[in-house]
């Protein structure tokens, strides 16, 4: 069982950190905020009094932090103080090029690193079955793979440093474009007096079948689970979904890749976060939709 350092003990690294503790590990966590860390306790995570003092002794360190800025930050901060040969694995949805800088800021400390962000939410989180995409070398990957385990039940090894990041924006915008898609069929059928489950059952089994409709549905009924069934309450909310958009639109423009539907679902959810939603689940974009329509 290993010594792990936890930074971010947020909505999602809370109860990942307690996964680690309920796995057998020694796990001594850090937060900004006294609320997370005080939730983290209860959960049997220790709590130490800086990043810096969280990283001493520890063979790895997680990070699940908001955005790439605090990302390289506390890597910035922490690396000076992580063993020589350890593991620092980030978990937190970033920009590729910050994943990339991190991976060079952890080399120069003659530390190993894994971009390792995932896909499932605080559920998935809670549950320890997220799905986690990782980019570094094979030996850092081998590494983490364990603890990752602890936390997740999918763990892919997507390529180098930046390829985990790489991997989550590109799923991430087939998501958003997914949906809006979704949702604009099920707009359409109500105009053309087709009754939501009608529609459901036939392209649930046909070419338009796809995550957004089977698992995920934007109306209430056919999938009994999905936040629609539930207010629109997340589930995944609107604001981190604009936020993965963001960041594919970013990486596209760098990269030199044509994404038009991914720049537009981008410019829709904006307009949806402007209008107040952005804590709503991303799927109640079908409820902004219908009122486009009333605007025609
Ligand atoms: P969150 O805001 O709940 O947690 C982030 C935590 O980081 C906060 O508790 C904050 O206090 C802490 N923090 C910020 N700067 C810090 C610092 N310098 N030192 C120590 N702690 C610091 O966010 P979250 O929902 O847990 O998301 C974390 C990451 O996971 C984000 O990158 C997000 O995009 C990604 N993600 C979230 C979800 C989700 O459903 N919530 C799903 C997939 C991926």
């Amino acid at each position: 069982m290993a010594n792990i350092a936890f930074i971010g003990l947020g909505n999602m690294g809370g109860p990942m950190a307690a996964n680690l503790v309920k796995a057998g590990h020694k796990v001594l966590g850090f937060d900004l905020v006294a609320t997370s860390r005080d939730a983290a306790q209860a959960a049997g995570v220790s709590i130490a009094a800086t990043s810096i003092e969280a990283v001493k002794g520890a063979e790895m360190v997680v990070t699940m932090l908001p955005a790439g800025k605090h990302v390289l930050s506390v890597w910035s901060e922490l690396l000076p103080a992580v063993a020589k040969g350890a593991l620092v694995i980030d978990c937190s949805t970033i920009d590729v090029a910050s994943a990339v800088e991190a991976h060079g800021l952890a080399a120069r400390h003659g530390v190993m690193s894994v971009d390792a962000p995932v896909s499932g939410g605080v559920g998935g989180a809670q549950g320890a079955t997220l799905t986690f995409m990782c980019g570094g070398g094979d030996k850092a990957f081998a590494a983490a793979r364990p603890i990752l385990e602890a936390m997740g039940k999918k763990i892919v090894h997507c390529g180098d440093a930046g390829a985990g990041q790489a991997a989550k924006i590109c799923n991430n915008m087939i998501l958003g474009i997914s949906m809006i898609g979704v949702c604009e069929a099920f707009t359409l059928a109500e105009k053309l007096g087709l009754s939501h489950q009608a529609l459901f059952d036939v392209a649930s089994t046909s070419s338009g079948q796809c995550w957004s409709l089977t698992t995920y549905c934007p109306v209430p009924g056919p999938v009994p689970t999905s936040p629609a069934n539930n207010d629109y309450k997340p589930g995944f909310a609107a604001a981190l979904m604009l936020k993965d958009l963001r960041l594919s639109q970013e990486a596209a423009k760098t990269a030199g890749a044509a994404t038009p539907m991914g720049a537009h679902a981008e410019e829709i959810y904006a307009a949806f976060e402007k209008a107040g939603h952005g804590g709503a689940d991303f799927s109640g974009i079908i409820n902004y939709l219908r009122e486009q329509a009333g605007k025609k």
